[in-house]
């Protein structure tokens, strides 16, 4: 039995593509589809929501996996040491 979900788009619901073993097989016109790298950003032909589909490929997954964490870490730090130095100071002499 293979086993099929639906990937759906976020903002509208509509069905982009079914998942199989994995694989992404796009449901959406081939003018909706580019890719990045090895993956796939799919553009929702309802409401034009962009979904991206990651490669099931481990190694690839990981690595980007690796650089949205390494990205959303330096994302952080770099708004926490903007908040620490634009709040004004709460205590008071
Ligand atoms: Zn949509």
């Amino acid at each position: 039995m293979v086993n099929k979900t639906e990937w759906l788009c976020i903002d509208c619901g509509r069905v982009l593509g079914n998942v199989l073993g994995g694989e992404l097989k796009p449901a959406v016109p081939p003018e909706q589809i580019i890719t990045r790298g090895p993956n796939l950003v799919i553009t929702c032909p309802e409401c034009g929501f962009v979904k991206s589909w990651y490669t099931s490929d481990p190694i690839v997954k990981a690595v980007y996996q690796l650089v949205d964490a390494m990205s959303y870490a330096h994302a952080k730090r770099v708004l926490h040491l903007v908040s620490e130095g634009s709040l004004p100071k709460s205590q008071k002499n």
